[in-house]
């Protein structure tokens, strides 16, 4: 169990960093800097104070609204630090402070900021995916030559190269299939970038099973809309946050999951 302080620093991080990501989100699919201006109201344009743009806590004693004009703010901005301090607590929890919780961070940060975007705008930003193939490279260099990482999070760096071939080139492959039959673009090609990422931060053992969990969470959830909105209407479900939450079963539940059905069957 991690001290007691230990959790309330992480979690206030994450908020923090939760924080940063709504503006990512936001800003990024225009092209916008995320750094300048500093945040202000999306209606009236008023700066927002430092004393009101305390992560979670403004946003409970504003009662979600602007200080200035009174519009509404999205419950969303709540809701993605609320997301990124809950999983930073997981990892300390799974994984304590190392290698594996700095690794896990990055990376869930990522995730959180290209699933948002995608059910935004329907794109998989590449100043996002791309870098973080980078980084997830990087990161496989310094945990096989510096930092170990004692709980296989990250991999070596042949498993995260192999990871990003094995990442982009199946879904490049099905989506070259799915064309070639169709005449019609199934898959994106930011969804085979961050398959890529996911490789690379991941190592290639992650793609199987990111891949299964997505695809059965994207069915289900197809399905349901379907029913719901009638069976007719073809409804182009983004498939970049169901990519992310198979990344987050494996990384959190992955080791577990393949012991059980691989080797102890
Ligand atoms: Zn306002």
């Amino acid at each position: 169990m991690p001290e007691f302080h230990l959790v309330y620093i992480v979690f206030i991080v994450g908020a923090m960093v939760g924080s940063f990501l709504n503006v990512c989100i936001s800003r990024i699919p225009n092209g916008e800097s995320v750094i300048h201006p500093p945040s202000h109201c999306p209606k009236c344009q008023a700066p927002i104070p430092f004393f009101h743009n305390i992560p979670l806590v403004s946003y409970l004693l504003l009662r979600g609204r602007c200080c200035s004009c009174g519009e509404r703010i999205s419950f969303r901005y709540f809701a993605v630090e609320l997301l990124m301090a809950s999983l930073a607590l997981l990892l300390l929890y799974q994984f304590g402070l190392g290698l594996a919780f700095v690794v896990g961070f990055i990376f869930i940060a990522a995730l959180i900021v290209i699933s948002f975007i995608d059910l935004d705008v329907r794109i998989v930003p590449d100043v996002i995916s791309l870098p973080g193939i980078v980084v997830g490279i990087l990161f496989s260099v310094i945990g096989h030559y510096v930092i170990s990482d004692p709980f296989d999070i990250v991999p070596t760096p042949l498993g995260a190269l192999i990871g990003v071939l094995v990442g982009g080139g199946f879904l490049l492959t099905v989506a070259w299939i799915y064309e070639r039959f169709t005449g019609v673009e199934g898959m994106g090609g930011g969804d085979i970038k961050l398959l890529a990422m996911i490789g690379a931060f991941l190592g290639w053992p992650s793609i199987p099973l990111t891949l299964f969990c997505s695809s059965l969470g994207g069915s289900v959830s197809g399905l349901c809309i379907m029913l719901a909105k009638g069976v007719d209407r073809r409804y182009a479900l983004p498939f970049a946050p169901f990519l992310c939450l198979g990344a987050l079963v494996y990384l959190f539940f992955g080791r577990e999951i393949i012991d059980f059905y691989v080797f102890r069957r």
